[in-house]
């Protein structure tokens, strides 16, 4: 009979990533895979985390693996239609409740919401505020829609609305904050061949063109439909700061600054309007 003692010698895969997939298949806490090591398992769920180790070892990503990835503190289902939540995200994340801090019923609106990883942690943490998310894909938004009704009060929850950008809402809505994580990878960044962006949707990481293409939409049409000294927030690539403030400074928008993520790289670019 085999053990995870047995399997995580075994294993190929670096010893968290092994850790992951066995307390996935088994339904079992990181503890027990100490305390229990040596006890004998089903066969089924020896053959499961083979399978699934395999499919490691041949590039697909842990989160689409085991279906879920932690974000701002939720667990977030994940799957092949979606933007794996990346940790950096959790920085406009930051950024947008402490823009909303002082507005009472803040109105929120997420474009591309993929997972739904943005506008739910956002609804979660501010439980008055109207939160409304969008994104142009309908499997997403099947994702989006589980999230929210597995992690919100069903009284408080997100509206989400099948749209490219802000093309299909209502113009007379007007938000206190517009925050995006828009694909902003160029097409012919070699990224987009490596690691766990070779699984994800493509039109969920590149523009198809110099990576700027989404956020100059964004920049364009967000004003529209912001509230008098509404924020907007977008999240860019590590090269990408000088270009959106740019952007941003020449739609008109003012306080416009950039901020850091851990890594100590400008992450996310935002100002605020004043029609
Ligand atoms: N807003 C989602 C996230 O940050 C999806 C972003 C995307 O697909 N580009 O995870």
């Amino acid at each position: 009979m085999t053990t995870v003692a047995q399997l995580q010698r075994a294993s190929l895969l670096p010893a968290l990533e092994t850790r992951v997939l066995l307390t996935h298949v088994l339904g079992w806490r990181r503890t027990e895979l100490i305390t229990r090591d040596d006890e004998p398992l089903d066969p089924h769920a020896v053959q499961r985390f083979e399978a699934l180790a395999q499919r490691r070892l041949n590039g697909e990503p842990i989160a689409q693996l085991t279906g879920k990835r932690e974000f701002f503190g939720l667990e977030f289902e994940v799957s092949p239609d979606v933007l794996i939540p990346r940790p950096e995200t959790e920085l406009l994340v930051e950024t947008a409740l402490d823009a909303i801090a002082g507005t009472p019923n803040a109105r929120v609106l997420d474009l591309g919401t993929g997972t739904g990883a943005i506008a739910i942690s956002i609804a979660h943490a501010r439980p008055d505020a109207h939160v409304w998310a969008v994104d142009r894909s309908p499997a997403a938004l099947d994702v989006a829609r589980r999230n929210a009704r597995a992690l919100l009060d069903p009284a408080r929850t997100v509206t989400f609305i099948e749209s490219d950008w802000t093309a299909k809402l209502d113009p007379s809505l007007r938000f206190e904050a517009i925050v995006s994580n828009p694909p902003y990878i160029a097409s012919d960044d070699p990224h987009l061949t490596q690691g766990d962006l070779r699984f994800e949707p493509r039109g969920a990481l590149t523009d198809d063109a110099d990576g700027l293409s989404a956020i100059r939409v964004i920049v364009e049409t967000a004003p529209l439909l912001l509230a008098p000294n509404g924020v907007l927030w977008i999240e860019h690539g590590y090269d990408q700061a000088d270009a959106v403030r740019r952007l941003l400074t020449a739609r008109g928008f003012t306080d416009v600054r950039s901020i850091r993520d851990l890594a100590g790289i400008e992450r996310t670019s935002g100002g605020a309007f004043t029609a």
